[in-house]
C-alpha cells in the first residue's frame, strides 16, 4: 500500500473536524494527501447515519469502490455507519480492511500499524465504554482562518429517533487545560475564530473540574488574537443563564446561540424523550432575549413524529411566532436503526409530513422576512469569506452567524478571513446586503482586521 490516501466526509461538522484530525494524523505518519481515489493506496469513507439515505449512500459508494479492489488498494469505512454497522460491513464489502467508529481514533495510529503490516478486518468499534477523546498532536484544519475545538464527545440523552448515542458513545469532556492549550496554539497560528463542537457542546463537564462550560468560552474569548468564539450544538437541558450572561460580557463570544427545540408541543417533547417542556424552552429563550446584546437564536425541528397531531404541530408553528427564530433547520421525522421511535408506529403519512415541513418553512420565511428588518441601517462587522465575482460582491459572515453580501473597492478588495465594518443596506430573508466601509472618523479602527497565517510546522514520524 503507497502511503497515499484519499478521505470523502459526509454528515455534521463533528464529523468534518474529525476527518481534519484523521488527516492530521496521516500526515504526521508520512502519508500524502490525493484528490483521487484512483490515485489513492488508502481510501477512507467517513460516514454519516443522521438520515435513511445516508446509510445507502455509504453501500452504493462501496459498490463503486469494488472495481478498484486489488490495485493494492486498502479501504476504510469510519464515522457513525461504521459505528451503527461494524463487522457487517466486511460481509457486503469484504475488500473493506479497516471499520471504526469515532470513539476509537484515539487509536487510530496502532490501527494503521496493523494495516501496514497487511492485516485485514481491522474494527475500532466502542460500545459506550471509554472515557477517552479523540486528540492529535496536528490537525489539518481547512480553513486557516475560522477552527473548530471539539470540546466534548458522544451523548447520553438517547432522544427516541436519535442514532448518535449508539454511533458517537457516552459523553466524555476533554480538559479545560487541554482546550486551551489548543485554542492558544491556534491563536499563534493566525486563527481569528474558534468554534467549540459537541452533539451537546453546553453539556460540557471539565474532568479536572476548573472551569464550567461559560467559563471556557470567556477563557477562550480572552485569548489574544481570538476574535470569536462560537458553540455548537446546545442542548435546551443543559443550558444555564451564565452563557447568556457570558455572552453579554465578552464581546469576542459571537451573538448566536444555536437552540434545538425539535417541537413546540410538550407532548410530542415528551414521546421524544427531550426531557424538557415547552416552557421550559420559552424560559431558556426569555433569558436570551433579555440579554443587553441582541442575540440571534437559530434551531432545529422535526415535524410528523409518531402521533404528532393538528394540534401539536400548530403548537410548533405557535412557538416559531413568539421566538422569532433568525433560522431553523427542519426535516420529516425518519425512523433510525436501533433507536426507540424505531418500534414507534410511523404514523403520519409521508404527504402530511411534506405538508407540514412546507408550512413551517413557509411561515419561519415569513418571519425572517420581517424580522431580518432590524438591521436595516447597521454597521456589522464582518469576516470576509470569499468574494462572488459574478455579482462583484464580498461574502461575509457576521458575528450572528449571518452571510452578508457587499460591495467593496474592487481596487483594495478586503483580503478572505480579514475583517471590515459593513452598512447594512438591504434585509433579505436568509442573508443581509450592504456596502465595506472605508477607515473614518465615525468608524473604529477595531473593526478592521487583515489575517496573518503562520503554517503550523510539524516533523513527520516515519
Ligand atoms: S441530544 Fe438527542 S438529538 Fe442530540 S445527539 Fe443526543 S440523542 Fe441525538
Amino acid at each position: 500500500m503507497s502511503k497515499t490516501f484519499y478521505i470523502e466526509t459526509f454528515g455534521c461538522q463533528m464529523n468534518a473536524h474529525d476527518s481534519e484530525k484523521v488527516i492530521g494524523t496521516l500526515e504526521r505518519r508520512g502519508y500524502a494527501r490525493v484528490q483521487d481515489e484512483v490515485d489513492a493506496g488508502l481510501i477512507l469513507y467517513n460516514t454519516c447515519s443522521i438520515r435513511d439515505k445516508a446509510e445507502q449512500k455509504v453501500f452504493h459508494r462501496l459498490n463503486e469502490y469494488k472495481k478498484m479492489q486489488g490495485e493494492g488498494k486498502r479501504f476504510a469505512v469510519i464515522g457513525c455507519v461504521a459505528q451503527q454497522e461494524g463487522e457487517k460491513i466486511f460481509e457486503r464489502a469484504p475488500y473493506v480492511s479497516l471499520v471504526a467508529g469515532s470513539a476509537s481514533y484515539r487509536n487510530l495510529p496502532e490501527m494503521l500499524t496493523r494495516l501496514e503490516a497487511g492485516e485485514t478486518r481491522i474494527t475500532g468499534l466502542d460500545d459506550r465504554q471509554t472515557d477517552e477523546t479523540f486528540e492529535t498532536e496536528f490537525t489539518a484544519r481547512s480553513n486557516p482562518h475560522r477552527g473548530y475545538i471539539t470540546i466534548i464527545e458522544g451523548c447520553d440523552k438517547f432522544c427516541a429517533y436519535c442514532v448518535v448515542p449508539y454511533t458517537r458513545g457516552k459523553e466524555r469532556s476533554r480538559t479545560a487545560a487541554s482546550v486551551l492549550v489548543e485554542a492558544r496554539r491556534m491563536a499563534d497560528e493566525g486563527f481569528t475564530e474558534i468554534q467549540f463542537l459537541g452533539q451537546n457542546v453546553n453539556s460540557y463537564r471539565d474532568p479536572s473540574g476548573r472551569m464550567s462550560f461559560a467559563e471556557l468560552l470567556v477563557a477562550v474569548g480572552e485569548i489574544s488574537g481570538v476574535r470569536r468564539v462560537r458553540f455548537t450544538t446546545s442542548h435546551p437541558r443543559d443550558f444555564t443563564k451564565d452563557i447568556v450572561d457570558a455572552i453579554d460580557a465578552t464581546p469576542t463570544l459571537c451573538d448566536h446561540v444555536h437552540l434545538p427545540v425539535q417541537s413546540g408541543s410538550s407532548a410530542v417533547l415528551k414521546a421524544m424523550a427531550r426531557e424538557y417542556t415547552r416552557d421550559w424552552y420559552l424560559e431558556r429563550m426569555s433569558w436570551i432575549k433579555a440579554a443587553k446584546r441582541d442575540i440571534s437564536i437559530t434551531s432545529d425541528m422535526i415535524v410528523g413524529f409518531p402521533g404528532e397531531t393538528d394540534a401539536d404541530f400548530e403548537e410548533t408553528i405557535t412557538l416559531l411566532n413568539v421566538v422569532k427564530y433568525d433560522a431553523v433547520f427542519a426535516f420529516k421525522f425518519s425512523p433510525r436503526p436501533n433507536t426507540p421511535a424505531v418500534t414507534m408506529a410511523d404514523s403520519i403519512p409521508d404527504e402530511v409530513k411534506t405538508e407540514r415541513l412546507r408550512i413551517l418553512m413557509d411561515r419561519q420565511r415569513e418571519i425572517q422576512r420581517e424580522h431580518y428588518g432590524r438591521h436595516l441601517g447597521q454597521v456589522q462587522e464582518c469576516m470576509v469569506e470569499s468574494y462572488n465575482t459574478v455579482r462583484r460582491q464580498v461574502v461575509g459572515r457576521s458575528s450572528q452567524n449571518k452571510t452578508v453580501n457587499f460591495t467593496a473597492d474592487l481596487d483594495n478588495l478586503p483580503p478572505i478571513g480579514g475583517y471590515v465594518p459593513v452598512r447594512i443596506t438591504q434585509t433579505l430573508p436568509n442573508c443581509l446586503v450592504g456596502e465595506a466601509l472605508a477607515a473614518g472618523p465615525n468608524v473604529s479602527d477595531a473593526m478592521f482586521f487583515v489575517p496573518v497565517v503562520r503554517k503550523p510546522q510539524f516533523v513527520v514520524l516515519n
